[in-house]
């Protein structure tokens, strides 16, 4: 993972240093192990946050064309309006006319394709056929790593949609000497002006010879499962979606080396996200545009799969589709199509995220990319421990999720 100092590992049964400007992040319940992470900016006092939150609503309120409007997908509206995002979206979309005039609109699925929609995800299937070939010890220029790349490239080939299926695969130094990285990146329309790009990475965590196996369930071998049922369960929407041409399409990246491979830091950490993010820069896409300016946004998956994630949104620019989010969940509840989920919203929580957390988005979020993080804090209480396996995972919360995101992808691009 990102973001701790000190080996999680390294001596002290998981017990990171702290370090000047690191706090607690906090805790679940008194039995998980302390963690510690990085803390990009430290939380504000409660006053000045409220104070913080109270003008730029205000201001937002004043900007947004037709005032605020309320949230969305409280209730069972048919055929849904523009949502709130959209506004947003449209409001902040770049110079070119082919964006300006796309006439995409994010609106809430009526409820008879919203649940045919989620019929076609299959909880065997993710479990089944692409959680477990992760569940492998996979460490960048591993073997592990290999096979869950080619898996990674075999499964996103093999989609009916027709994807362009990439292997950006490159040699870095690190505190072990140079290693070989590849990350996999999928672009259902490569030609389509924009992107909503999706990312996880597919690496674990290397641990000292001895170490017993870490398999990084949560970290990261649920996100990409994630990652796959959604396109595969879209398949046929998405089939027809790239046929139609729209502005916007979806893109995947399965980055390596997320991990640092010694001690967590710039130069060791994000390995991948490092070298696509400037690969991105430098590649013309269209418009005069690069191809890192054609995302919309970045989506991380990060630490996904125990029970009840707490999610929090980390950027005030991409907060309108973060409340998508939770009005989706909030939806699916009240419609009963949630499992093992008592209150209306547990995961995609209102308010302030306790502080930023360093990961796969950095690279891009450096180079003025829109990120929505969906990490949970506080992390699982099994992270970076030989714990953290399909044993400790919660399938109700996985299968929950990939239901929220479905429905997002498919108000995000209209696929229906
Ligand atoms: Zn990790």
């Amino acid at each position: 993972m990102r973001k701790v100092s000190g080996g999680a590992h390294g001596g002290g049964g998981g017990r990171a240093r702290r370090r000047s400007g690191e706090r607690d992040p906090p805790q679940a319940s008194q039995t998980r192990p302390l963690l510690r992470r990085r803390l990009l900016w430290p939380p504000l006092p409660l006053p000045l946050l409220l104070v913080a939150l109270a003008v730029g609503t205000g201001l937002y309120v004043a900007w947004a064309p037709g005032g605020g409007g309320g949230e969305r997908g409280g209730g069972e509206k048919k055929g849904g309006g523009v949502g709130e995002a959209e506004t947003y979206r449209r409001r902040s979309s770049g110079g070119s006319p082919e964006r300006q005039s796309q006439s995409r609109q994010a609106r809430s699925l009526p409820e008879a394709h919203l649940r045919a929609l989620l019929e076609q995800l299959d909880p065997q299937r993710l479990w089944g056929k692409y959680l477990q070939p992760l569940l492998v010890e996979r460490p960048p220029g591993s073997p592990g790593n290999l096979k869950v790349r080619k898996f990674l490239e075999d499964e996103l080939r093999a989609l009916g949609a027709g994807w362009q299926v990439e292997v950006d695969a490159f040699s870095a130094p690190t505190p072990l000497g140079p290693v070989a990285f590849a990350n996999v990146v999928a672009t259902l329309s490569p030609e389509a002006p924009y992107r909503l790009t999706l990312a996880c990475h597919l690496d674990s965590k290397l641990f000292p010879p001895g170490a017993p196996p870490f398999l990084g369930a949560t970290d990261s071998a649920v996100p990409c499962a994630l990652l796959l049922e959604l396109v595969r369960a879209l398949d046929p929407q998405l089939g027809r979606f790239k046929d139609r041409g729209a502005p916007v399409t979806l893109q995947l990246l399965f980055l390596d080396g997320e991990e640092a491979l010694k001690e967590w830091g710039p130069e060791d950490s994000l390995y991948g996200a490092r070298h696509l993010a400037q690969r991105m820069e430098q590649t013309p896409h269209d418009f005069g545009i690069s191809e890192i300016q054609a995302i919309e946004i970045f989506v991380l998956l990060d630490l996904l799969g125990a029970r009840d994630p707490i999610i929090k949104s980390h950027f005030p620019n991409t907060a309108p589709w973060f409340r998508q989010l939770s009005s989706i969940e909030k939806r699916l509840h009240r419609l009963g199509l949630l499992a093992s989920h008592p209150w209306e919203v547990m995961y995609f929580q209102p308010g302030p995220p306790y502080g930023a957390v360093d990961d796969d988005h950095t690279p891009f979020l450096r180079r003025g990319v829109p990120i929505l993080h969906l990490i949970p804090t506080p992390f699982p209480a099994v992270w970076h421990t030989p714990a953290d396996t399909e044993a400790n995972l919660h399938p109700p919360t996985v299968h929950n999720l990939s239901r929220i995101l479905a429905i997002f992808l498919a108000e995000y691009l209209g696929l229906l």
